[in-house]
């Protein structure tokens, strides 16, 4: 039998990226910066496309006069790697999906910065991550049968070959009915895939 094919986001899905913010401590041993200020100026830093936004951090390390390469070595090679980044459950599931599915990560924004945070996550080690600054359902339209796991609202039904669950954080609230599945943990996911992936 094949595996099913799984598609993992990486930001607020597997990566708890409120809590990039600590990279600035960590760069502050090696750089004479502020993290409270460079926080603070992240939003000048945004770069909005079709309703949402990613923040290019390369620039902005680069406004500072850092080399963004080396930036996010110190990054991967400080105590931001032992997995304290990942979301909750993030490890369970995909050490099971790991054993059951062709597990990758398919996550918006640019490359540098989409493999620093996927490097911080331990329970990724040794998944193909893939970056894209195409919305992920012109990458999948051609990938046949495959699930795709993501906090982010498709905003349309996906074509028939992509099976999307959506996961939320405890605190947002469904404000209308969607034609997929949402939960608000990944442990949730994990229990619902477990049911529903063959
Ligand atoms: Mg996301």
């Amino acid at each position: 039998m094949n595996r099913p094919k799984v598609f993992l986001d990486l930001d607020r899905t597997i990566f708890d990226t409120d809590r990039a913010i600590e990279f600035w401590q960590v760069w502050a041993k090696y750089y004479d910066i502020v993290p409270e200020m460079c926080v603070a100026e992240r939003d000048q830093f945004y770069i909005w496309k079709d309703e949402t936004y990613m923040h290019d951090m390369s620039n902005q390390l680069r406004s500072y006069g850092i080399d963004s390469n080396q930036a996010y070595r110190q990054v991967i090679e400080s105590e931001m790697s032992d997995g304290r980044l990942e979301m909750p459950y993030a490890s369970e599931l995909v050490t099971w999906l790991k054993g059951v599915a062709d597990v990758a990560v398919l996550t918006y924004g640019p490359d540098d910065y989409q493999r620093c945070k996927a490097a911080l996550c331990l329970s990724l080690v040794g998944i193909p991550v893939v970056t894209t600054l195409q919305p992920k359902l012109e990458i999948l339209r051609e990938s046949g049968d495959c699930w795709l796991i993501d906090d982010k609202d498709l905003g349309v039904k996906p074509p028939d070959n992509i099976h999307f669950v959506q996961v939320i954080s405890p605190d947002d609230i469904v404000v209308q009915d969607k034609p997929w599945p949402i939960y608000s943990s990944l442990k949730a996911v994990k229990e619902y895939l477990y049911e529903n992936l063959y």
